[in-house]
């Protein structure tokens, strides 16, 4: 439980207060999905650079005194961490996170649901991009793809709640298997979220061609169920996906930060697993918390590099890209091999 000062909320140069933390626990991941790690080797960040969990739960108490109620673990792959479930138990007992969620390839997520379920981990988030076992192998060259839709069938019999599946839309991929995820996802109760193709770190292979916008998406669900809904936005506007549904209730999200950006109203803090701090997902420098965490800096020192921090951000990076002409892979091969953390797979998407 956060022992400090009382929450006090902080805004950036955009006047975006400061709400939600993604805190990547390792860089590490057992799939090689094409939109993410395409390469054939990555550089790792070294071992010793990785915060332990005691470290991550100070910095996660620094965040909540500056605002943040909603934490999301992610990765590289969160489960390759050893006994996250630990980590889990003592962010879910913190009186000042309301809202704790993982985000996960699904791979391993079956056989961990009852250690997550009794840390106090209510709500996952589990990455499916095609429903083709074959698409699948061709898309993460891995052959899982039976472990994450055994994993999402055990989901909500685990306990979990809110469970949602984030679908990457890839034209000329898996474009037309929009409409059969959302059937499946109304067999497991867990809302899908289809994310346009961003051209983010990692993303070597992205082209523009390859984008499906949110507006081609709607209007080949339109062609298969009629009627699609456009519903008010939840969080107060701050939530990425924008919502819809469908003539039977059934309930969906578009996440369009390629083709309609949200960075006006975006909240999001990212803590990269060696504990540098990224304040966008384009953003070129992170700040590193790691080495005044490690040599002693108090709590309250923490919190000032913070606030600093965040009140100067005025990133927003997706628009910034939309006003490019001849818009290709954001970040060179050759500066993603000599600085990792700029890769999706570290920052945590
Ligand atoms: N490994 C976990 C997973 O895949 O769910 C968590 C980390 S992964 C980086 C988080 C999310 O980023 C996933 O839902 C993934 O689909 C998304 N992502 C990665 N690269 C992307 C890209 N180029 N465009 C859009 N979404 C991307
Ligand atoms: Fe795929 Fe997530 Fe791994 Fe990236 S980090 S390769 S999106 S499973
Ligand atoms: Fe936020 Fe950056 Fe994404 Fe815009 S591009 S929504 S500022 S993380």
């Amino acid at each position: 439980m956060n022992q400090s000062s009382s929450q006090q909320h902080v805004a950036d140069l955009h006047g975006r207060t400061l709400g939600d933390l993604r805190v990547s626990v390792t860089d590490k991941c057992n799939l090689r999905c094409n939109y993410c790690m395409p390469e054939e080797e990555y550089t790792w960040l070294p071992k010793q650079s990785l915060l332990t969990f005691d470290e991550i739960s100070k910095l996660v108490d620094v965040f909540s005194d500056l605002g943040v109620s909603k934490i999301r673990l992610t990765g590289g792959e969160p489960l390759m961490r050893r006994d996250l479930h630990v980590l889990v138990s003592d962010l879910a007992g913190k009186q000042s996170i309301h809202d704790l969620a993982m985000t996960t390839n699904g791979v391993l997520l079956n056989q961990h649901l009852p250690a997550l379920y009794a840390a106090g981990l209510r709500r996952v988030t589990v990455s499916l991009d095609t429903m083709q076992p074959e698409r699948f192998r061709a898309l993460t060259r891995r052959d899982d793809h039976k472990h994450v839709i055994e994993s999402l069938r055990s989901v909500a019999g685990a306990g979990f709640v809110g469970t949602k599946i984030d679908t990457v839309v890839i034209r000329g991929f898996n474009d037309d298997e929009v409409a059969d995820i959302l059937e499946f996802g109304k067999t497991v109760a867990a809302e899908v979220r289809f994310i346009e193709y961003m051209d983010v770190g990692g993303a070597t292979q992205w082209s523009k061609n390859k984008v499906m916008s949110r507006a081609d998406m709607l209007s080949a669900l339109r062609a298969r169920y009629g009627q699609v809904d456009a519903m008010a936005s939840a969080d107060g506007g701050t939530a990425p996906a924008a919502r819809f549904m469908l003539p039977d209730g059934t309930t969906f999200g578009i996440i369009s930060s390629t083709t309609e950006p949200f960075c006006s109203t975006c909240n999001r803090a990212r803590l990269t697993a060696d504990g540098t701090l990224y304040l966008c997902l384009y953003a070129e420098k992170g700040l590193d918390l790691r080495t005044p965490l490690r040599d002693g800096a108090s709590h309250q020192e923490l919190v000032e590099i913070v606030r600093n921090s965040w009140s100067h951000r005025g990133d927003r990076g997706a628009e910034v890209r939309l006003k490019q002409h001849d818009r290709q892979s954001f970040i060179p091969i050759q500066q993603l091999k000599n600085d990792t953390r700029l890769e999706m797979h570290t920052r945590g998407g």
